[in-house]
């Protein structure tokens, strides 16, 4: 994949040309008006910080810092916190626009919003990583808030983080408990049950639910799994779960094939015993590239790492059926027309990994009401917001006979519109 990234660079895919690319299908289908295209094609507030944070070596070191909130049509803005080298302006830009017709398209009253801190977490202890983040949570303490802005892991942060800004923004705010500021939180800490699991969940419910509409049955699918982090290593058990036969998976340190299926649970415990190397050494399958893994023949593939792995150059060679994007913005907007001419069928980003959110939110509802559900209550939710947006989408997908990305783009742009416009003008 640094072999695609240096591609995308060299190509210069922009992801928010991508989003833009999307949006203007559905706004084309749709009908919307100029003065709903000029609102909702670009964020409504950028904040850019350099923030100095101390280094253990004493020495002080600068980090590059995004918030941007893409739009609060439908309720405040809700999106991760990515921490990552190639963060930059653009990409925040295209994530937090994803998470306003993510939010919409499952029916979440949340419009979308998302952060990110150019940084290489790897190299950084736990102390400069805690300076940093709280650093940043001063910097965006009049942008958060649990009616306001609420941000979420994603890409190399967690609850650990969460707790963090938890910490500091209660702080900040004359010591008064917080929680609801930040989802994605330590159980403890008025996490939700089921939370870290929710977006590898998604993944297979939509999954499942796509399989049931082509005629599938799980027993008799393979997948791949591109990315061991939260969303792909949990998407890759679930699915195994069900009878799928997972038969790569793969991380930063490469990928790994073995056509029998592997047995997640003994990936997960070698990942997490392996420290920051995570699947780097694992003999558990023969050792192909990130690349190889896309074009493997599988039934199921899972992009679940990081954005454009599927490009113009290699869509063709695409061999799935059903691709179920656990990342945000895997596939590039120039490889839509490819996939679709061969028929496979993707569940694009804003759907296929709308679990994350979908129990972030029951846990800030959770958080409001000062009431904690059971893991069986947030899942049976989780799955019935879930299976009723992948209904409301693959209907559009019927009546406009688009695929389901522009038919996911139809409803979520679509519900947005139609909000900014009751708002009249303001
Ligand atoms: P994570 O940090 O937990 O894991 C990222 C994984 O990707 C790691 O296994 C890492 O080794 C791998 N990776 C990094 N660079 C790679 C490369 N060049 N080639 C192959 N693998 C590589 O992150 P995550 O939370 O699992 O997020 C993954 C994707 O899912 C991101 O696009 C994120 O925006 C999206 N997402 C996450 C959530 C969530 O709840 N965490 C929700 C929705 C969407």
């Amino acid at each position: 994949m640094a072999k695609n990234k240096k591609e995308m660079e060299e190509k210069h895919i922009n992801p928010y040309e991508s989003m833009l690319a999307r949006f203007y299908s559905a706004a084309d289908i749709l009908n919307l008006g100029q003065r709903e295209r000029d609102i909702l094609s670009q964020p409504s507030k950028i904040v850019w910080v350099n923030l100095p944070v101390e280094m253990d070596n004493g020495t002080t070191k600068v980090f590059p810092a995004y918030r941007v909130i893409h739009s609060t049509v439908l309720g405040p803005s809700k999106g991760g916190i990515r921490y990552d080298m190639a963060v930059d302006l653009d990409e925040v830009k295209a994530l937090a626009a994803w998470m306003t017709w993510k939010c919409a398209v499952v029916n979440l009253p949340y419009g979308g919003g998302k952060g990110g801190i150019q940084c290489n977490p790897k190299e950084m202890s736990i102390g400069e990583l805690e300076r940093l983040t709280r650093k940043y949570t001063r910097a965006m303490v009049d942008v958060f808030g649990v009616d306001l802005d609420i941000p979420a892991p994603d890409v190399n942060t967690s609850g650990r983080e969460m707790a963090w800004i938890v910490s500091e923004y209660s702080q900040l705010n004359g010591g008064k408990f917080y929680p609801g500021v930040v989802t994605g939180k330590p159980i403890e800490l008025g996490g939700s049950k089921g939370r870290v699991e929710a977006t590898g969940r998604g993944v297979m419910v939509n999954a499942l639910a796509a399989l049931r509409k082509i005629g599938k049955k799980p027993q008799d699918c393979t997948a791949a799994v591109q990315g061991f982090g939260n969303v792909g290593s949990i998407a890759a058990k679930l699915l195994s779960q069900q009878g799928i036969k997972v038969v790569a998976i793969s991380d930063v340190s490469g990928a790994y094939f073995n056509p029998k299926g592997f047995l997640i649970s003994d990936a997960i415990k070698y990942r997490d015993n392996n420290g920051r190397e995570g699947l780097k050494g694992f003999d558990g399958g023969e050792k192909i590239t990130n690349e190889q893994l896309l074009t493997l023949d599988v039934d199921i593939l899972v992009p679940a790492a990081l954005e454009n792995v599927i490009t113009a150059k290699n869509a063709n060679d695409i061999k799935a059926k059903l691709i179920v994007e656990g990342a945000n913005g895997p596939v590039a907007a120039e490889a839509d027309p490819i996939i679709d001419s061969k028929g496979i069928m993707a569940i694009p980003d804003i759907l296929a990994n709308a679990g994350g959110v979908t129990v972030s939110y029951l846990e800030w509802v959770q958080n409001r009401r000062g009431h904690y559900y059971t893991e069986e209550e947030v899942n049976a939710r989780h799955d019935a917001i879930i299976n009723a947006a992948f209904e409301e989408v693959f209907n559009t997908a019927q009546l406009h006979k688009v695929s389901m990305r522009t038919a996911a783009y139809i409803v979520g742009v679509g519900r947005v519109a139609k909000g900014l416009q009751m708002l009249g003008k303001y």
